[in-house]
């Protein structure tokens, strides 16, 4: 391999300490991260070693100017113990189209999957075995120019350290439909895992919480009326019994892998699913006659999550109850087992560590 990666290992492990029974999301990592630095034009420095805080420079570009990416993706053990990566492919692909718009090198897809695989192996007893628990891989790639002012970084560090987590989401989610705020618009970044994206989420996700929401349903800038996503999530309604997600034609919403697989799975079971634009009126006519069967987020970290209550304009439409909603449930379930190898993995969707 063109890139090899020195590996220096923790002296003790740390995974003795977790409780897996009671995991918060996001705030335990293990025992090892990979690093990369980009210089004079290639990728150099490669390494796995015990995980550690960074030294940041006050004017680390990235700071500043916002040239940063990242990506989510997990790892799972199947039902014999072999760890086992999901479509992580697909993230090296986005990675990299996050990488392009934001004028930022790409990671050779040879070196994103070689460092999974070297950083999975090594801390595969930090994989969660509890049903919806699993290992978050956080890939990230950030500028490191030590210089004010504003033009493409020369200089970047690519990371990628895990952390083991529950289910994301373990109530039902109420969304609030924007209708101040933009996430995304045509021309914009919104396609790009872009640090920048959701710091721009931030004011109106606040707000909403305020007033009892958890997220976000954004739609389109120009009327608040097209449904986007819900900026950790990709969205999919079910009305009389259709399953409807907005389409990614104007380069609005990010291209979800678990969106993708969804309908995938959809079209493998023959149910008819429709993507196209979907605006917020149509939903409200569907709730009020009924016909709004279903309401889920799709994302890495949740994997499937019901959509309980939909704020809009000092309205709330309450959905019907999680239990009884049949088609997101059987994915939830089908997702879990292909992750898990319960059910065979058709489509080539699992990076086996070995
Ligand atoms: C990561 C993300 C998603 C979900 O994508 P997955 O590949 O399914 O995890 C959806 N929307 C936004 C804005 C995201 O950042």
């Amino acid at each position: 391999m063109h890139y090899d990666i020195h590996i220096e290992k923790s002296p003790i492990s740390r995974v003795s300490q977790v409780d897996f029974d009671n995991i918060p999301f996001g705030r335990i990592f293990s025992d090892h991260m990979f690093e990369a630095e980009y210089r004079d034009g290639d990728w150099c420095n490669c390494s796995i070693v015990p995980f550690h805080s960074l030294e940041i420079h006050p004017a680390f570009t990235a700071l500043h100017y916002g040239q940063s990416i990242f990506e989510g993706l997990k790892a799972y053990k199947s039902i014999n113990g072999i760890p086992q990566i999901f479509r992580p492919d697909r993230n090296a692909n986005r990675f990299n189209k996050s990488a392009t718009r934001m004028a930022m090198p790409e990671v050779p897809e040879e070196l994103f999957l070689a460092a999974l695989h070297e950083l999975i192996s090594l801390d595969s007893d930090w994989i969660p075995t509890h049903e919806g628990s699993a290992l978050y891989i956080r890939p990230l790639m950030f500028a490191t120019d030590e210089f004010v002012g504003i033009k493409p970084a020369d200089s970047f560090n690519f990371i990628i350290f895990t952390s083991p987590v529950g289910s994301y989401y373990p109530r039902p989610v109420k969304v609030l439909v924007a209708q101040e705020h933009v996430r995304a618009f045509r021309g914009g970044v919104g396609t790009a895992k872009a640090a920048g994206n959701y710091a721009a989420t931030m004011l109106a996700l606040k707000n909403a919480r305020k007033e009892g929401y958890d997220q976000m349903l954004w739609t389109d800038g120009v009327e608040f009326k097209y449904i986007q996503e819900i900026g950790t999530m990709n969205v999919f309604f079910v009305i009389d019994d259709k399953v409807i997600t907005p389409s990614l034609d104007d380069g609005t919403i990010l291209d979800g892998i678990t969106r993708d697989s969804v309908i995938q799975l959809l079209k493998d079971k023959d149910v008819p699913i429709k993507i196209r634009r979907l605006s917020i009126d149509e939903i409200c006519e569907a709730h009020k006659n009924g016909k709004l069967n279903d309401f889920f987020g799709t994302g890495t970290a949740a994997t499937i999550s019901h959509i309980s209550d939909i704020g809009y304009r000092g309205e709330n439409l309450h959905l019907p109850d999680p239990e009884i909603r049949t088609i997101s449930n059987q994915l939830k379930q089908e997702l879990e087992d292909i992750k898990t190898s319960r059910i065979p993995d058709r489509h080539n969707w699992l990076m086996r560590v070995v």
